[in-house]
């Protein structure tokens, strides 16, 4: 069986195409090891594979990001077995038995193939009409036909398959995402995929058990997630060393210096793995250390890119993008995280010299080193 690919954004990108497209293929064939054959023809990529797997290619394409649509092909060879084809495979078509209109829409990559792309829409279309009682209407149709001349070969699809459209993960590069466990965080992770950065993750985590943390929803979540990419790491911290220091603090400014913490550390992270930038789940105003004062405070003295997708959305926004990608269930779930430890009423208004002044008296250098000392990675 074969499968037409599109993708969309990626035929803008001029002379750097060539290796968006290539990316992607390399991604379509590590998702999709089974695969016999896949190439590139016309903007399109082809795909080949047995028919007891379509049911997987469908689920699989539509989470690889840097597809527009898809589509399963019937592949014939000559223009009256088309017709008959397509016929015979209508009358077995749920969708279109409930179509009470249809259209026949033709393309011809083969130019000199006896009629012209309209001719053979119509004469298509008649033998439709006539056979299963139905309205020809070109701009309203319920249903449409597909139909590919190439030579010496013809395709034909009823149903286009929406992709994730984006660019394909890793074209871009790789970002580090502070990685929390909420809602928040792994729908910012989603859309940095989205536009083409392969994602790692970085958590720190509050009790101080690894069993309880791998068998927690972090795991699930990440695996949930690289559904969208082949593979991830997880860098695990010990949040402890920062807890006994943040007790010289105001209780109310442990949440904002934690922040810078976390930021700080996923800087030096980045600087030695090579992540191009930071992604958190931040959005303004949506809790206590979220006030533009806070954030802030949080990101002085930060020197790397940060990325926070999610600033502007709503949380109702969030909440439907999370369940849209699969993620919603496994978010929810219970998981004793440091917020669980950190002051639940932090000051609002921070300021960052307040911030760098606390940062200064716990040491902050030093709790960072300590923590960066108990690092473990865990590959996906
Ligand atoms: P989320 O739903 O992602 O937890 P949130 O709305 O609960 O976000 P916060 O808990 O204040 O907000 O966290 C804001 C962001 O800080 C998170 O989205 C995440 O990027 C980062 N973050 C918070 N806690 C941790 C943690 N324990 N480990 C790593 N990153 C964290
Ligand atoms: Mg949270």
């Amino acid at each position: 069986m074969k499968a037409v690919v599109h993708y969309s954004e990626i035929s803008l990108k001029g002379k750097n195409k060539q290796y968006f497209v290539d990316r992607l293929i390399t991604n379509i064939k590590e998702k999709l090891p089974f695969l016999e054959h896949i190439h590139k023809k016309e903007n399109r990529l082809f795909l080949s594979f047995s028919d007891d797997k379509k049911e997987i290619v469908q689920k699989t394409l539509g989470k690889i990001f840097g597809i527009s649509w898809f589509a399963f092909l019937t592949e014939v060879t000559n223009y009256e077995e088309l017709k008959k084809r397509i016929l015979s495979e209508l009358s077995k078509s749920r969708e279109f038995e409930k179509a009470t209109s249809f259209r026949v829409l033709t393309r011809r990559s083969y130019k000199q193939f006896e009629k012209n792309s309209l001719e053979i829409s119509s004469e298509i279309a008649y033998e439709i009409k006539n056979k299963f009682n139905k309205k020809i209407d070109l701009k309203n149709a319920d249903f449409t036909i597909y139909v590919w001349v190439l030579k010496d070969l013809f395709y034909f699809f009823f149903e286009k398959h929406r992709g994730l459209d984006g660019l394909p993960v890793g074209s871009v590069g790789k970002v580090l995402c502070l990685f929390s466990g909420g809602i928040d965080s792994p729908v910012a992770a989603y859309l940095l995929m989205k536009r083409g950065c392969r994602v790692d993750f970085l958590h720190f985590y509050a009790i101080d058990d690894l069993d309880y943390v791998k068998n927690s929803k972090i795991f699930e979540q990440i695996k949930l997630l690289n559904h969208y990419q082949k593979h991830s790491k997880l860098y695990l911290v010990p949040y402890k060393f920062f807890n006994q220091r943040s007790l010289l603090v105001p209780e109310r400014y442990d949440m904002v210096l934690f922040r810078r913490f976390i930021l700080k550390f996923g800087e030096k992270l980045a600087e030695k793995e090579g992540y191009g930038a930071l992604v958190t789940g931040d959005n303004l105003g949506q809790v206590a250390s979220q006030t533009l004062e806070n954030l802030n405070s949080a990101v002085r003295g930060l020197n790397i890119l940060l990325f926070q997708p999610l600033i502007g959305f709503n949380k109702q926004e969030i909440i439907g993008l999370s369940k849209q990608i699969g993620l919603f269930e496994a978010s929810i779930k219970e998981y004793k995280d440091c917020c669980s430890i950190i002051s639940k009423k932090p000051a609002t208004k921070t300021t960052p010299k307040l911030i760098s002044s606390f940062a200064e008296k716990i040491n902050l250098d030093e709790v960072i080193q300590q923590s960066f000392d108990n690092i473990q990675v865990f590959k996906f």
